[in-house]
């Protein structure tokens, strides 16, 4: 525990429950100090979301779907309402139709599978990021998380790599504009961890068993490590870094060729 975001309010979007990267970076947060909102995606969600937001003393829970205008006014308005200024924004949301995600890009990939992935993904980010920084203090910041399938293949990524690779143009597209007024806009760029979301990509267990073995460190990405990024790319440790996409996933992105012995062990 410490006081890096002592004084600082922040809305984080994400959390499904305590697997969630959004609930591994709410922790960090709230334990150095920071007052936290939440949204929860429909009803079934929010009974898991509130007893995590109330261990971390937020009773600040909102329904929001962000591809209903709607609700994504509501959110930012009860933001506005209860708190008139924020400071950061955590956006920790990915979607893409289970058909989408397995079998070949090219064959499977839909006009509707490809504008929802795409709309949720990428664009909710951008939605998000311009109603946080009508409301944001001159000096906050904005996260969101990303993966490795934007920048190369990963079988069964598929549509989610392309949204992805927008979400992260994104990024640095929303640090220039917003550059200025001194908001910083990051994205971490996650080794593969075991969530819900995770969970609907096909040959999962591949996936990871094959990350293990071909990183640098030879073991699995913590939320732990995601968390940390998070609190410094948040908090003043992580001033005049923004548009960046930085890796935390155990070295995996720097190796060209994994060493033989691990990958047969
Ligand atoms: P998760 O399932 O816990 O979180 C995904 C969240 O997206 C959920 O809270 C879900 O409710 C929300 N969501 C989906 N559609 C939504 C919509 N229309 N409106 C509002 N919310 C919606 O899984 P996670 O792995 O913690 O995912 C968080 C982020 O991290 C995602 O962007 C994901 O792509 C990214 N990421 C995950 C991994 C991994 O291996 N788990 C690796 C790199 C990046």
């Amino acid at each position: 525990t410490g006081t890096l975001m002592a004084g600082k309010r922040g809305l984080i979007m994400g959390v499904a429950n305590k697997n969630s990267i959004a609930w591994a970076i709410a922790q960090q947060l709230a334990a150095q100090g920071a007052e936290l909102a939440f949204t929860f995606q429909g009803e079934k969600l929010e009974r898991r979301v509130k007893p995590l937001a109330a261990s971390v003393g937020s009773e600040f829970l909102l329904d929001c779907d962000v591809t209903n205008d709607d609700q994504m006014d509501a959110t930012f308005a009860a933001l506005e309402a209860k708190w008139g200024k924020i400071d950061f924004l955590v956006h920790a949301i990915a979607f893409a139709g289970k058909d989408q995600l397995a079998g070949s890009f090219i064959e499977q990939t839909t006009r509707e599978g490809f504008k929802s992935a795409l709309d949720i993904s990428a664009y909710s980010f951008v939605d998000a990021g311009r109603r946080a920084a009508r409301i944001m203090n001159d000096d906050g910041a904005m996260v969101t998380l990303t993966y490795l399938g934007s920048e190369r293949v990963i079988p069964n990524y598929n549509v989610m790599g392309v949204a992805k690779a927008a979400l992260e143009a994104s990024t640095r597209y929303m640090a220039a504009d917003l550059g200025p007024r001194g908001i910083r806009v990051n994205a971490i760029s996650a080794g593969p961890i075991k969530t819900l979301a995770a969970a609907g990509i096909g040959s999962g267990r591949h996936m990871f068993r094959f990350n293990k073995a071909a990183s640098a460190m030879q073991d699995h990405t913590e939320s732990k490590g995601v968390a940390g990024a998070a609190l410094y790319l948040l908090s003043s440790l992580g001033a005049s870094c923004t548009g960046e996409t930085h890796h935390v996933d155990g070295g995996f992105h720097a190796i060209g060729m994994p060493q033989e012995a691990p990958l047969r062990a």
